[in-house]
């Protein structure tokens, strides 16, 4: 019960040893402002770059607000630019653990609609806690929804303890936008979010038929893992 009063995941040491920096690491086009505002977890109603929630949809409206696509929004010079990175940065050989931070903005300008820019907090953390309820090795991302007490925006955490190394890119990425997702439907239902419908097999209240229907098809659009093949429910 206390822990309902206890601030979930807390940014640790390991969090901020790999905190994304516009000057170090892979280049990426992306200021250091903006790194600093979609990493800092206290940014909250009274800071200028925050950024409120849209009038609450119905998780259907949501849906297909998510997969409606409009012309003049993918021709516009910045989802243009957003998409020839993230062509660049899916296919380039190389990568490091800060590309899924710098990435953020260019997948919410590509998939989201701009929906979750300044909405979201996002970092790395080691998910090693008691309390979760599945090993931590085994957690790939987390979505928590804000609380008026201790956690001001949506919060993502990407789990360090993860081996990486061993998972294709198409999955890391898929990974944060499985979380993007989860956000997404968080910006637009508020709790509704979590409150899908449950229509049996692997599905659960957040992991319901909307957000399979959505999570399918940008599988399918961008060649992303979102669930994972081995084992569905890994995502949280
Ligand atoms: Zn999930």
């Amino acid at each position: 019960m206390n822990n309902d009063i206890v601030e979930p995941f807390p940014d640790s040491q390991i969090s901020d040893a790999f905190r994304a920096h516009a000057d170090s690491g892979l280049p990426y086009e992306i200021s250091e402002s903006e790194l600093r505002i979609l990493q800092d977890s206290s940014i909250g109603p009274q800071h200028p770059a925050y950024r409120h929630l849209p009038p609450f949809l119905s998780m259907h409206d949501a849906y297909r607000r998510l997969i409606s696509r409009h012309q003049g929004e993918e021709s516009s010079p910045n989802w243009q630019a957003a998409r020839r990175r993230y062509v660049h940065a899916m296919s380039a050989p190389y990568g490091s653990l800060d590309l899924p931070i710098k990435m953020f903005n260019d997948l919410d300008t590509l998939i989201f609609h701009g929906d979750l820019k300044h909405r979201v907090n996002m970092r790395w953390e080691t998910c090693r806690r008691a309390g979760l309820c599945r090993p931590y090795e085994t957690l790939l991302g987390i979505t928590m929804a804000p609380t008026s007490w201790s956690i001001p925006r949506i919060r993502i955490r990407i789990n360090i303890d993860v081996d990486w190394r061993k998972v294709p890119r198409s999955q890391l990425i898929g990974t944060v936008v499985h979380e993007m997702l989860h956000a997404y439907f968080y910006v637009h239902c508020g709790v509704a979010g979590h409150r899908d419908l449950v229509m049996g097999g692997r599905m659960d209240e957040g992991h319901g038929v909307y957000f399979y229907a959505a999570g399918r098809q940008l599988e399918r659009r961008w060649r992303l893992t979102l669930f994972d093949p081995w084992d569905p429910t890994g995502l949280c």
